[in-house]
């Protein structure tokens, strides 16, 4: 630990030895017999071991679930509330080991990332704590003789189902919402990243009753395939691709239980004419998530930018590519990690070749690759931007997931709204402009779940998130995300007269 770390209470590295093959099942560590190896992807050793969980453990933690859900259900949405918020406020004061966990399993960086990823993980928690009181039904003017009324109910066993890239953020958009509305939850966690998830778990569990929240380490076929077809599910949320989340729709769709799908994306950042520059600059590099390695569903991945701004644009996010630190996830110094793990680094590798067979692309890379010590550079890759593709190649209309972003030159307002429509995602979009009209415009005709103008700001709690066609369906991060996604609304009719 440097000089400048806050201070551990956790060591990371014994915690990480200790949830090696285990799984959180009615508020207790439970073993799998079988393990899956878990690298450090900027190191290439290996971090530890999780559980490779089968249907044995996935039943179990479903059993646990279930069996903590009635008298979950029945405590007063505020307790619920005030129990999810301490365990925010605990899970902060533990954030500097689950950062470092979370760092070394994920290749993120420690300061510019992971830290911030526990800070919101914490926050969402306690923002939902205070939203108990919030799950109010509606009276109904049916007829003056009669009281009709709807209320809200809690759905069962809620499955989350997490990707690696932000998986705590991810957890606590689904699990909190979830816990707050009286449902228990079972968190298929990722395999890449098991370690914080289970982690923070822990520290959850401590503040609810037993069962409310259990974790099944395990892969997408033996564990995540098991926790979607179970019978006892009565909802699932996921996020992550889009075509594993296809072959969930259709698990919810055999059981007829309702999903949320958080997909992938293709976000368009369209800059004007009379776009503030620097604040475009500045808004295309935290949008890209240049950071976390352009790992990111929401990266501003496609960069539309006025021809007569391209040079100075390309000037001047250069030189702040040019100066960024990539380097060992944990070094203070560092700005950019690593790619998750080697499948991901070939097909971030895949896209940029193909682009490079373009006779008029331009690939520019940027900074400087790590060398040296305990760092192995394999899954490192410099920040790309790519010029000069038609609107239909592959780099510019499919998620790379990679710090790869194109740069697209328009000069045709509609042209351009037309050309950000085109990718059948609909995650996010910003535009730029100083404007109102053309950003009143542009905010109405932007195909996105999440349009912003002006800035390009990550998943905020309070501002309801989530995608258009091919990136998903349903919102996270409100009140409007937990009454819609996480209960079900009952009418109630009362009739004494006569
Ligand atoms: P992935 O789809 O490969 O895996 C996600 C999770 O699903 C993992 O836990 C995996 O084990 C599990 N899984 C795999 N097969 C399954 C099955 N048949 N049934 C149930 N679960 C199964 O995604 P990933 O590689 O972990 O994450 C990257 C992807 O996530 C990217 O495509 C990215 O766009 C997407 N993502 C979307 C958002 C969003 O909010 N829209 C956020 C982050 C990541």
């Amino acid at each position: 630990m440097t000089e400048h770390s806050p201070s551990l209470q956790i060591d990371p590295v014994t915690a990480i030895r200790s949830l090696a093959g285990q799984n959180l099942i009615g508020g207790r560590r439970v073993p799998s017999a079988r393990r899956l190896p878990v690298l450090n992807p900027a190191t290439g050793t290996q971090l530890g071991d999780a559980a490779d969980a089968g249907a044995v453990e996935t039943d179990a933690a479903v059993a646990a679930a279930r069996g903590a859900f009635d008298a979950w259900a029945r405590t007063p949405a505020r307790t619920r509330g005030k129990a999810v918020a301490a365990a925010g406020r605990a899970l902060a004061e533990q954030s500097e080991a689950i950062a470092r966990i979370l760092a070394m399993e994920t290749g993120k960086a420690l300061r510019t990332e992971c830290r911030g990823e526990v800070a919101v993980a914490a926050d969402l928690l306690e923002f939902y704590g205070g939203l108990g009181s919030e799950l109010k039904g509606e009276t109904v003017p049916y007829n003056p003789r009669m009281l009709t009324m709807t209320i809200r109910e809690p759905l069962g066993v809620v499955a989350a189902i997490l990707p690696w890239n932000v998986p705590l953020v991810l957890m606590m958009l689904k699990i909190g919402p979830a816990l707050v509305a009286g449902n228990t939850v079972v968190v298929k966690a990722s395999e890449e990243a098991p370690f914080a998830t289970l982690l923070c778990a822990e520290i959850l569990a401590a503040h609810l009753p037993e069962g409310c929240v259990n974790v099944v380490c395990g892969t997408g076929a033996d564990c995540g395939a098991v926790l979607t077809a179970h019978p006892d599910v009565a909802k699932i949320s996921f996020t992550g691709s889009e075509a594993v989340g296809q072959a969930v729709y259709e698990a919810g769709a055999k059981r007829i239980v309702p999903v949320s799908l958080e997909l992938g994306g293709k976000s368009p950042m369209i800059i004007c004419a009379d776009a503030d520059l620097d604040r475009a600059v500045e808004g295309a590099l935290s949008g890209m998530r240049f950071t976390r390695q352009g790992q990111s569903c929401t990266a501003a991945s496609r960069i539309y930018v006025h021809a007569d701004l391209k040079d100075a644009f390309l000037a001047k996010i250069g030189a702040r590519l040019d100066a960024m630190v990539i380097g060992d996830p944990l070094d203070e110094a560092t700005e950019i990690g690593t790619i998750i793990n080697a499948r991901q680094a070939a097909t971030i590798r895949r896209y940029v070749a193909m682009a490079e067979k373009v006779e008029d692309a331009e690939i520019r890379r940027y900074g400087r690759l790590p060398k040296g010590g305990a760092i192995v550079p394999d899954l490192f890759e410099q920040p790309t931007l790519i010029l000069g593709l038609p609107e239909d190649h592959p780099c510019v209309r499919e998620e790379i997931f990679g710090p790869v972003a194109v740069v697209q030159v328009w000069q045709d307002y509609d042209d351009v709204i037309a050309r950000a429509n085109t990718s059948g995602y609909g995650l996010a979009a910003t535009i730029w402009t100083r404007d109102l009209n053309t950003a009143l415009d542009a905010t109405a005709r932007l195909d996105a779940g999440y349009v912003q103008v002006n800035q390009n700001l990550t998943i905020q709690p309070n501002v309801s998130y989530g995608g258009f066609g091919r990136s998903g369906l349903g919102k996270e991060a409100s009140l409007e995300a937990m009454t819609e996604h996480f209960t079900r609304k009952k009418t109630i009719v009362m009739n004494f007269d006569g």
